[in-house]
């Protein structure tokens, strides 16, 4: 069996569609939704992020500033810029982009955004709206992996899920979502006994603990659907020949380059389950296309007039 490959990518492209009618409904109101992402210093990684987020809000059509204080910021410096984007009006999401430098208090400054801008789903307000099942704003990553069941019809209700992973951002609210979408759900972490055999009960496997490959394939019941969320760059040669040996196009990508993009599960799975995302391909595009949808959300609920319900929503948004 070779299973069915989930590609985010067409599905953001399907998803970037869906929002664009949604973007022309709210012109007709005089509203552009609009985000703010604040960077801070030089972090490559982060500048790469946020370059691609305000990339995707052009794309869309959508405002973006960026504004971008020195690694040297204080806390109360980063408060003030936060208080000044809550109070701006044509801000409708408010993006902090992560790590935020050593000196600097990450935890107050994720909960001074003013929950209706918190795109990205990390305020305790947003994560008490979702355990109790209240429409709000969802962390992007869990709400893609939803977003890539959904449109790759692979059915919830009822099923089997295991979560591997509990993080904030990832691991917990992935679980919660899929509760909502009545699911039945196991969350393991580094602490669960008997992993592989928990793995093997499950119709929908959603790994998201950051370790190359670790999820074997046979651990995957055959037909499972698997959602692999981790992004682990592989240097090492006897890793990645470990885990690509079946495929000797990556291993020969990776040879030239020196280093490969591979998830938390073994390749090989591609062989015994149903349905899966790539690494990458897969999870990775549907994050920041939930940010485009949550900032589109944001505005629909802080500034539009008509009834929520009444708009179709991409963006999983409940
Ligand atoms: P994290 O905060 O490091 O959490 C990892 C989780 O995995 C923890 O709950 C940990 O358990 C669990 N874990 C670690 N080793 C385990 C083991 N041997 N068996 C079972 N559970 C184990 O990571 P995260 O932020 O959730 O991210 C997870 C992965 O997703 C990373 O590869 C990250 O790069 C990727 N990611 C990708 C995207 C994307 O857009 N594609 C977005 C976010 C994250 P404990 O709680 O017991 O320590």
């Amino acid at each position: 069996m070779t299973a069915r490959v989930l590609d985010g990518t067409k599905i953001r492209d399907q998803v970037f569609a869906d929002l664009q009618g949604e973007i022309q409904r709210l012109a007709t109101q005089g509203i552009r939704p609009g985000l703010a992402a604040v960077l801070i210093g030089e972090n490559p990684a982060s500048q790469l992020y946020v370059k691609s987020k305000i990339a995707a809000c052009e794309q869309l059509g959508l405002a973006s500033w960026m504004h971008t204080p020195p690694a040297s910021i204080t806390t109360d410096e980063l408060l003030r810029l936060v208080d000044q984007l809550n109070t701006d009006d044509a801000v409708d999401g408010i993006l902090i982009q992560l790590p935020l430098p050593q000196q600097v208090d990450t935890k107050r400054v994720l909960e001074a955004v003013d929950p209706a801008k918190d795109v990205d789903g990390f305020h305790p307000v947003s994560l008490g709206r979702l355990v109790s099942g209240r429409p709000g704003l969802v962390a992007c990553t869990p709400a893609g992996c939803m977003e890539i069941l959904r449109r790759g019809e692979i059915k919830i209700e009822g099923a089997n899920a295991v979560v591997l992973g509990r993080s904030d951002i990832v691991g917990k609210p992935m679980a919660l979502l899929l509760m909502h979408a009545n699911a039945t759900v196991t969350i393991c972490h580094s602490k669960t006994r008997d992993l592989p055999e928990v793995v093997r009960r499950a119709d929908i496997v959603v790994a998201a603990m950051g370790k190359a490959g670790y999820v074997a394939a046979d651990w995957i019941r055959p037909g499972a659907a698997v959602i692999d969320v981790g992004t682990n760059k592989v240097t090492d040669a006897k890793e990645a020949e470990r885990l690509l040996q079946n495929f000797p196009a990556r291993l020969e990508k990776f040879r030239a380059k020196g280093s490969v993009l591979v998830g938390d599960v073994h390749p090989d799975a591609i062989h015994t389950a149903g349905a899966l995302t790539p690494v990458p391909g897969g999870v990775g595009p549907m994050t920041i296309t939930m940010l485009m949808s949550n900032t589109i959300k944001a505005a629909r609920l802080r500034r539009g007039k008509i009834d929520a319900k009444t708009v179709p929503s991409a963006a999983g948004a409940r």
